[in-house]
């Protein structure tokens, strides 16, 4: 069976063919009706057209091909006189695979984001979230392509993790203890985690980075692309409880380095969802964000601006009384200035360096300033932070000292900081939000619509 894309892509020179899809809309003319058939093969519905003079097509079946049901069409393929699309299949027989009702809650209107979230499970039959996991498809494609193709390995990094070193974020527990037992319980002692599944503390990742680490310093250049989960309470448009993350790590490499291959990565994807996802790209530009395209394009074709993180406060400042959150040296950037800084100052991406060292880390590479570290965040338009970098701190007696001044135990990193002791090397990374990136390519305006289930605060439905 070949799927609507395929059909589509024929010339229709009244070939016999047969489609399969889910009713869009159908309309009924006094002698003929028209069924537009989508099957999520690519954004183009193909137009059914039922002559009701065929006695191969009953009434009674027509009727039943109302929006939302399925449908298997067989008949001739012709070059269409209507407008808006080139080829349109000419009915001989349409066998109703599956019957539906006006029940069906995507009839033919304008539907709000908002409404279709509470129907997740119906709204992938819609040309939007249908368009967006195309993109995100496409998008996971080009990530392993990228990676793969400049000679870096794919590690599998545990989902579950009982390091408690991790750091980036809260992280949700995992356990097989009884809580309502627990509950009920006195525990002067708190709980026992010896009696825990895993004899101790155990939770879900908040970023696979240590753990790449130790296989960049083994196989040089390696990344991870998977589920991480952080339990933070921000009902933001961009932040999700479960996101997908992609994190290269790369040894002998500085932070100059990390930087040109992030820009190189991301611009990579970019040229690869313009060249490849031309239709669903187009929806994208007239219906969801005007003039995506054509922005996508220009960051493509520029470097990216790098600034240090005291320039972009030398910039903030000058718009002080503009934000909520005044920007002094020392403060960790805002969304708001991460905004003024991509949209107002620079209009594209913005990379910034150098940033204090209380705001980042503590396995960053410490500057010879004793202040600044060799992080790196890229900044963009519209949804500020789509990645965190830096060089690692390489140094055991530097990294060990910082982790010192921030109260960290040494025993709780040992296997971390062997890859200090026994040969050592400039090694650097970043992490992207699988999510932020799909979110500034098609222009959607929510994260819980660029994935197919989001998991938020309050909220784990289907
Ligand atoms: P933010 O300040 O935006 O909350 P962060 O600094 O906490 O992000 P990092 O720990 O640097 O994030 O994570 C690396 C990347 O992962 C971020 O640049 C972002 O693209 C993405 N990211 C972080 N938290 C989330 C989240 N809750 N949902 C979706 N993506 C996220
Ligand atoms: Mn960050």
């Amino acid at each position: 069976m070949d799927s609507l894309k395929a059909i589509l892509s024929q010339s229709p020179e009244g070939q016999t063919v047969t489609a399969c899809g889910w009713v869009r809309t159908k309309r009924d003319g006094k002698n003929i009706s028209f069924i537009a058939l989508n099957d999520g093969s690519c954004l183009s519905n193909l137009q059914v057209v039922v002559d009701k003079e065929n006695d191969s097509v009953s009434n009674e079946t027509l009727a039943r091909c109302g929006t939302g049901a399925s449908l298997q069409v067989t008949g001739k393929l012709v070059a269409s006189e209507g407008g808006g699309q080139n080829a349109e299949i000419h009915a001989d027989t349409i066998t109703v695979l599956g019957d539906t009702s006006e029940t069906f809650p995507l009839q033919k209107k304008h539907h709000s984001v908002e409404f279709l979230r509470e129907i997740a499970h119906l709204r992938a039959r819609t040309n939007t979230f249908a368009a967006v996991a195309r993109i995100r498809s496409a998008m996971s494609y080009a990530v392993h392509t990228f990676f793969q193709q400049n000679g870096f390995f794919y590690v599998h990094t545990p989902i579950i993790t009982a390091n408690d070193c991790e750091g980036a974020g809260q992280m949700f527990q995992v356990t097989t203890l009884d809580l309502d037992t627990i509950a009920r319980k006195e525990l002067k002692d708190g709980i026992d985690y010896t009696q825990d599944f895993f004899g101790k503390k155990a939770s879900l990742t908040v970023s696979g980075q240590l753990s790449a680490e130790t296989y960049a310093c083994a196989l040089s250049r390696v990344y991870t692309f998977g589920p991480t989960f952080r339990a933070e309470n921000s009902n933001t448009t961009r932040h999700l409880a479960e996101f997908w993350m992609i994190e290269p790590e790369i040894a002998f490499c500085t932070l100059e380095g990390n930087m040109e291959i992030a820009e190189a990565f991301i611009k990579f994807i970019l040229k690869y969802v313009l060249e490849n996802c031309k239709e669903d790209m187009e929806f994208f530009d007239t219906r969801i964000q005007k003039g995506v395209i054509e922005t996508l394009r220009q960051v493509v074709e520029k470097p990216f601006v790098r600034i240090t993180y005291t320039e972009a406060i030398e910039h903030l400042a000058k718009a002080a009384d503009s934000f909520e959150f005044k920007p002094v040296w020392g403060c960790d950037l805002q969304t708001e200035h991460e905004k003024y800084l991509t949209e107002t100052v620079f209009n594209g991406p913005v990379i910034v360096t150098d940033y204090p060292k209380e705001i980042k880390a503590f396995y960053m590479k410490q500057n010879d300033d004793g202040k600044t570290v060799r992080a790196m965040d890229i900044l963009v338009p519209r949804l500020g932070e789509i990645i965190g970098g830096s060089e690692r701190e390489a140094d055991y007696g530097k990294l060990v000292a910082r982790m010192k001044e921030l109260g960290l135990k040494e025993e709780d990193y040992s296997w971390y900081l062997d890859l200090r002791r026994f040969g050592t090397v400039p090694h650097s990374g970043f992490g992207l939000g699988f999510e932020r990136l799909i979110l500034y390519i098609t222009g959607m305006a929510n994260i819980r619509d660029v994935i197919p289930y989001p998991r938020t605060v309050k909220n784990a439905e289907f």
